[in-house]
């Protein structure tokens, strides 16, 4: 029981306490009280908050006037019966009070300061779950994330204010995870709030350790007493019931608490499979936004920016060079020149025009859109969809199965050289014209539906994964 630990929910019952009675009222008994540990009382059986008071009458009165509503909002939060204990600590300094302030210095208890004079604000140290480099110095702002990124840097200045709770959106290697830790550092950096980065792999590893370890409540005060809580890659929950229930919950939690909720997600939410209904329109609530891929002059000013960092000399032709080449993705695009500026460094030359065409051929013809099968496009697309290819290849005019094809046939043109007759063929001999229309339609909607441009992206994606294995 030694990591048993409550003080989220004292500090929760503060808060909601602050609230119902007014500030003067408030203060009036509960800054001078102070949460001390969290006791697990063996004769019992029970949990026990251990609250240190300045004097007997204090106790007393606080308890007479207060027991039932904190009881009750314990009882409330935490799902469980905590009892409540008092210890006589004598009066405490002023700037120890309990004022609710969510985890002050990081989550780390106060040190007795009591004794001793004030001293300078500390810089926090580094946040240990997070990149140092993500930041938003070092991310390039252009027209395919300017949305984005605005809404990311109105959150860092008013965490739990505006845009909550947030989800990016788009394909793998956009940026979408630069963004998040960006926020969490600037926050981290620049207010006392607790900032909680995670990827969805390790919410769930950590949700299923507390289950496996009856510490729920371990789990549960984690994330649900935190600031900002940044969960990367959301579409790791589909098909697992047990974390959506509980993400569910701390969602509510934390939103109501008014704390920062920002999530990423590689595709729009209602497209996620095997997801809860209510934590899709969760999401669907939230401000969504998605990260396009940038064009050639955002690859270029992400290059240079990325060779001003390495403080590297990068000759404008070069930049060109791997703009021009490669497309879809900036983690490939970022590869590339840190592939070139490894080489020169180790063979103690300047990066050149001609060395990076030579060193870079490979990347590049790996990069390009080749021998993508009409069959693969189907497959893919179909899956996606929760369809069969012979739903695409078949006659049937359902809503889901008209569009999936439209989009099928749409992606087959821009990802192979076959003609709209040869496409056609493969989509169980439909005429060139259907074809034709098909590309249109998608092409209109294209102007009208903001997320269609990052699905398409994100099903090329999946299409040359699956043809690298097939
Ligand atoms: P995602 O999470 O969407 O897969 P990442 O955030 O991991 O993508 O980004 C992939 C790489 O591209 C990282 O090295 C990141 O720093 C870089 N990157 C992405 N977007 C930008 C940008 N706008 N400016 C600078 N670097 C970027
Ligand atoms: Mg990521």
């Amino acid at each position: 029981m030694a990591d048993l630990d409550y003080e989220g929910f004292w500090k929760e019952t503060l808060i909601q306490l602050r609230n119902d009675l007014g500030e003067e009222e408030f203060s009036g008994w509960f800054s001078d009280m102070k949460y001390l540990r969290t006791r697990f009382d063996e004769q019992t059986g029970k949990n026990g908050i251990v609250i240190g008071v300045p004097s007997a009458f204090h106790r007393d009165k606080v308890k007479s006037r207060y027991q039932n509503t904190i009881n009750s909002k314990i009882m409330l939060l935490s799902g469980a019966e905590i009892a409540l204990e008092y210890e006589i600590t004598g009066k405490i300094a002023k700037n120890e009070t309990t004022t609710p302030q969510l985890f002050q210095n990081d989550g780390e208890k106060t040190a007795d300061t009591s004794q001793e004079s004030p001293k300078p604000k500390k810089k926090r140290d580094k946040h240990t779950q997070m990149r140092d480099d993500y930041t938003f110095d070092s991310y390039v702002i252009g027209e395919n994330n300017n949305f984005a990124a605005n809404a990311a840097l109105a959150i860092s200045k008013n965490p739990g204010k505006t845009y909550n709770p947030c989800l990016f959106f788009g394909g793998v290697g956009l940026g979408k995870t630069h963004l998040m830790q960006a926020i969490g550092n600037y926050i981290h950096e620049n207010s006392d709030n607790k900032v909680i980065y995670v990827t969805s792999e390790d919410f769930l590893n950590e949700y299923l350790d507390g289950i496996a370890q009856g510490k729920m409540n371990v789990f549960k005060n984690k994330f649900r007493y935190t600031d900002v809580l940044l969960i990367d890659d959301i579409q790791f929950f589909q098909d697992k019931p047990g974390v959506q229930e509980e993400l569910f919950h701390t969602f509510n939690a934390l939103v109501n608490a008014k704390k920062q909720l920002v999530f990423t997600c590689d595709r729009p939410p209602s497209e996620l499979k095997k997801f809860s209904e209510r934590l899709i329109s969760r999401f669907e609530q939230a401000l969504k936004t998605d990260l396009q891929p940038p064009r050639y002059d955002e690859r270029c000013a992400i290059l240079k920016k990325t060779a001003e960092i390495k403080n590297t000399l990068i000759p404008n032709e070069v930049i060109d060079l791997i703009s021009k080449n490669i497309s879809s993705n900036i983690r490939d695009l970022i590869a590339a020149l840190n592939t070139l500026i490894a080489y020169t460094e180790l063979m103690g030359k300047p990066v050149t025009l001609e060395i990076a065409q030579q060193r870079l051929k490979d990347t590049f013809n790996a990069s390009r859109q080749a021998n993508f099968s009409m069959d693969n496009i189907i497959r893919v697309v179909s899956e996606y969809f929760s369809l069969t290819p012979n739903d695409l290849k078949g006659k049937k005019r359902t809503q889901n199965i008209v569009f999936a094809r439209q989009l099928a046939m749409f992606i087959g043109k821009e990802m192979t050289d076959y003609s709209t007759t040869e496409i056609g063929q493969d989509f169980g001999g439909k005429d060139h014209t259907t074809v034709m229309h098909s590309i249109e339609k998608i092409k209109g909607k294209l102007l009208t539906d903001p997320t269609l441009d990052s699905t398409i992206e994100n099903l090329k994606r999946l299409i040359k994964e699956f043809s690298a294995k097939y």
